[in-house]
């Protein structure tokens, strides 16, 4: 799960990045509304949600929103503000809002409002991904196996449950070390350069453990390909 945030305090902005990175969320965080409409603009990334503060220097949060759906693009977007009046929240639904948190506000309230959106969203991810004998649940984090009528339930780091959830979405695909750099690491950071090599071992140790041994396999000079068990 992708997050665009657009939020211009730094605390805020870092608090709300701390707390989606704990709870499994990749978060690309931008502090201006221009830097977002480029982030958008030229899809840099694939997002699933957008959390956008209404004042921003540069372009404001609703016309974010406003431009975003002038090209009818669905992304689900929350509004931050510190207005709560009621022909605000009037101005910022009719821009195409999917809901609206007014500051201050606490965590728990973002995450259970963002499970909201998610539910209420069709074009966002089940709450479960069933592919073969492997069954993600987002909400718990683990990974279901179930082998000859045997269960077993693999509990995984968010790196882990966003690397195998990639892979469970793209079977049998060759895919590269630069597409899961892009999909998985945030948008400014610099991972080393073998960190994908390094989180695909922990996956598969752990994997391996559980007697998955060949559900990832390396193709030389290509990348890795997913195959699932029948
Ligand atoms: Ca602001």
């Amino acid at each position: 799960m992708r997050v665009l945030l657009v939020e211009d305090e730094p605390d805020l902005g870092a608090a709300i990045k701390r707390t989606l990175n704990q709870s499994g969320y990749i978060v690309d965080w931008v502090l201006d509304g221009v830097d977002a409409w480029n982030y958008l603009e030229n899809q840099w990334a694939q997002y699933t949600l957008g959390i956008f503060d209404w004042l921003l220097p540069g372009l404001s949060g609703i016309e974010l929103l406003r431009r975003l759906r002038s090209q009818n693009r669905t992304l689900p977007v929350l509004m931050l503000t510190a207005k709560d009046t009621q022909a605000d929240k009037v101005t910022g639904l009719d821009a195409g809002a999917d809901d609206y948190l007014v500051k201050p506000f606490g965590m728990a309230e973002l995450l259970a409002r963002l499970r909201a959106l998610q539910r209420r969203s069709p074009q966002l991810q089940p709450q479960q991904l069933q592919l073969g004998n492997l069954s993600l649940d987002y909400s718990s984090n683990t990974v279901c196996t179930n082998t000859a009528g045997e269960k077993q339930v693999v509990h995984l780091t968010a790196k882990e449950f966003q690397l195998l959830e990639y892979f469970m979405r793209h079977p049998h695909q060759i895919i590269t070390r630069d597409q899961i750099l892009d999909q998985l690491w945030e948008l400014g950071t610099e991972p080393m350069s073998n960190v994908v090599a390094a989180q695909i071992r922990l996956l598969r140790r752990k994997l391996a453990t559980y007697g998955f041994e060949d559900l990832i396999e390396t193709v030389y000079g290509l990348g890795y390909r997913f195959n699932p068990a029948k």
